[in-house]
């Protein structure tokens, strides 16, 4: 029996993979990565296109980290952030967050990724106005088609029925808006993208009562739900309205932060200021768990009243993952990956024009290194391309990893390290499959 066979094998029986029917026969068993490129069990290459899950971005394999990581565990590999215990690597990380994130959001809460994230910047909140004497701002504005995680609060703020069904009764209160998609234009009546987006934001808060809500969540570009780039004026605008009315302004930013759509944080190149900033994946590069939520100062002074913040985890500023996540950020300054990630975003495109005419090519679109084909089903209408197999197509025939976001768009996220070659290659291999694609999607 090849190793591959006894893996799958010991795979099927033992593994739950997150959207994986049981009977799916095949797996992609990976034991090996560098740079941009993956290795299975077989020996056969990859190029990864999607970054792991939009977070590889120093590339796979750096002996630094290992470096980082061995050296932290050999010292101190674990250290409480309960109470008053704190450690010189966690400190460190807090204290370069908040020279490289927006300004004003100078404390930082860590987590071991997204959705821990989420569940506490909802909590942070709604914290927030209790302690301020206003307890009954309890609900969460969110978007359909967002993608907050698959925990309680977060799960809940997530904008995906499909993902809820079965589970009982998320978080109360939380509500879900129109997400802006300006390529959809059938959407928004005939207004503009961000003129219909606002109104209906109004309206809500007029409906719901500003009152009641404690804050608004989205992700500054939506990324499980399509690369959805909004208009420039489209968050200075969502955050005027909620300061009007005192309503938190949270950007889940774990995929934009940390270059991948070619900016620090995607709060920089929105021009728009979150009260709470939600971030993971790329602080690490996905070499160890992490998150943060980063927070205002008077946020911070507000919701650790009293007894102090009733949020918790066991691995909460946990000295390695701080120490890796350390050396991820020196990288990424060291290499100018941010730079490079507005670079390469554009050979991209550029490449990507010979299939824009395309019958299934309903708009090609780029944030940094975060880049969208929308495929259609009829181009004059831009109704979506049904649910289809071209990831699938494009692994075996080429060995590009890519991912479709939403059903019909596809998405490349790769590591920011990305070359022009391993770029062009990507390139003709996502071509050449969609230059061979029917209306059906087949
Ligand atoms: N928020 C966003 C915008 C995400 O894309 C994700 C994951 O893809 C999450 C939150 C959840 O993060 P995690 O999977 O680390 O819990």
């Amino acid at each position: 029996m090849s190793d591959y066979e006894r893996l799958r094998q010991l795979d099927s029986k033992h593994m739950i993979h997150t959207f994986l029917p049981l009977e799916t026969r095949d797996r992609t068993i990976f034991v090996k990565g560098k740079g941009c490129n993956l290795w299975d069990v077989a020996g056969r290459e990859y190029l990864d296109m999607t970054g792991g899950l939009w977070l590889a971005q120093i590339g796979h394999g750096r002996p630094e980290m290992a470096e980082a990581a061995a050296k932290q565990m050999s010292t101190l590999e674990y250290a409480t952030a309960f109470w008053e215990f704190s450690n010189d690597k966690a400190i460190a990380l807090a204290a370069k967050l908040a020279t490289l994130s927006p300004t004003g959001l100078d404390v930082v809460y860590f987590t071991s990724g997204g959705s821990e994230s989420n569940d506490a910047a909802i909590k942070t909140a709604r914290l927030f106005h209790a302690h301020r004497g206003e307890p009954e701002r309890t609900w969460i504005l969110s978007r359909n088609d967002a993608y907050h995680g698959l925990a309680y609060g977060g799960g809940t703020a997530t904008g995906f029925d499909g993902l809820k069904a079965g589970v009982g009764p998320g978080i109360g209160h939380v509500h879900h808006l129109t997400p802006p998609k300006p390529f959809q234009t059938w959407r928004y009546n005939g207004q503009s993208t961000t003129d219909f987006c606002i109104a209906e934001l109004e309206a809500t808060i007029a409906r719901i009562g500003s009152k009641n809500i404690a804050a608004m969540i989205g992700e500054p570009v939506m990324g499980v739900g399509g690369m959805v780039i909004p208009p420039d004026d489209y968050w200075p605008r969502v955050a005027q309205v909620l300061r009007k009315n005192g309503i938190l302004l949270i950007l889940d930013e774990v995929v934009t932060a940390f270059g991948r759509i070619g900016s620090w944080f995607g709060a920089d190149k929105y021009n728009v200021k979150p009260d709470i900033l939600v971030t993971a994946k790329g602080i690490s590069s996905g070499y160890i768990p992490l998150g943060a939520v980063l927070m205002t100062r008077e946020i911070a002074d507000a919701v650790c009243e009293g007894h102090g913040f009733p949020v918790g985890y066991t691995y909460s500023g946990h000295p390695v993952a701080c120490a890796i996540a350390l050396e991820n950020l020196r990288i990424l300054e060291e290499e100018r990956l941010v730079e490079r990630a507005n670079v390469m975003g554009q050979y991209f495109s550029d490449g990507l024009q010979r299939i824009k005419d395309l019958p299934s090519v309903g708009e090609i679109r780029h944030a940094g290194l975060g880049i969208a084909i929308e495929l259609v089903a009829d181009k004059k209408t831009g109704q979506p391309l049904p649910d289809n197999v071209i990831p699938d197509v494009i692994k075996r025939e080429s060995g590009v990893i890519v991912r479709m976001a939403n059903e019909n768009v596809l998405v490349m996220s790769p590591p920011l390290v990305i070359t022009e070659s391993e770029a062009d290659r990507a390139i003709e291999a996502v071509s050449s499959v969609l230059e061979r694609v029917r209306a059906d999607g087949s």
